[in-house]
């Protein structure tokens, strides 16, 4: 059989489950807040054009106002200085769209300490249990912040000193950009790099590191627990915004159950 004609029927059968990594996108869906002086994005919302009245008697539509960095999203390398010469989110390759991804879950440190910071270290384990990180794929980053995103004060966890989420490391930002075999980076938080990352020597280094190495990075991902440790393909749909830094992205993955 054709290997579509299979996926199909997997589908049917929900051999292949389709599991959905995206929050909702709506007026409450949490945003980044960066400190003065710097410029901040705007939360999602509808402007209502007609519902079915005088405006437009059979039909409901909405204009919509939201940044590029809303919700689950897709960060392309032009979104960092770094990667100022890079790909913007129309030029990311649609073959790209489509790639495996395994989940390194580490929802019980975080758990423990919101500034707990991924290290390279961390990886080379998890790699002797599950071999290696797929050529070409994502690795998604579990830290158990999805159950925080109904709530912008419990998702962006600030406190005077400043907001505390889990990230990366800068030795390990810099070994996923260039020693991994990775496509693009995914995590559950309002962004890849830790909540603390401002003052990380260089700030914001999985930013930085990462998109200027052409790579990709995907945000406020949920359901990570529903994947396996391996095996998942993710499919992430951005907007071909053109010249546009990144986009609102739905992001599904395949599970195969056997
Ligand atoms: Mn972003």
């Amino acid at each position: 059989m054709p290997i579509l004609d299979e996926l199909i029927a997997a589908l049917r059968l929900a051999t292949i489950e389709v599991v959905d990594l995206t929050a909702p996108l709506q007026a409450e869906t949490p945003v980044i807040q960066l400190p003065p002086p710097f410029g901040n994005t705007i939360p999602f919302s509808l402007q209502e054009i007609s519902r079915y009245d005088d405006r437009g008697p059979a039909w409901y539509w909405n204009n919509i106002t939201t940044g590029e960095h809303t919700g689950t999203h897709f960060d392309a390398p032009v979104h960092w200085v770094t990667g100022r010469d890079g790909e913007d989110i129309a030029q990311v390759p649609v073959d790209r769209l489509i790639a495996p991804a395994v989940v390194l879950d580490f929802s019980s440190e975080a758990a423990a300490d919101p500034d707990f910071l991924l290290e390279v270290e961390h990886i080379r384990q998890w790699e002797s249990e599950h071999g290696s990180l797929p050529d070409g794929g994502w690795l998604l980053y579990r830290t158990g912040w999805d159950v925080r995103s109904d709530s912008q004060q419990a998702f962006l966890n600030a406190s005077e000193t400043g907001p505390h989420t889990p990230g990366v490391s800068v030795e390990c930002a810099r070994w996923l950009a260039t020693q991994s075999p990775l496509l693009g980076f995914g995590v559950e938080t309002v962004g890849t790099d830790a909540g603390t990352a401002h003052s990380f020597d260089p700030p914001f280094p999985c930013h930085a590191a990462l998109l200027g190495a052409g790579k990709y990075g995907l945000t406020q991902l949920q359901n990570l627990a529903r994947l396996p440790a391996t095996g998942a393909v993710l499919i992430a749909g951005p907007l071909p915004i053109t010249g546009g830094s990144g986009s609102p992205c739905r992001a599904i993955a395949l599970v195969e159950h056997t």
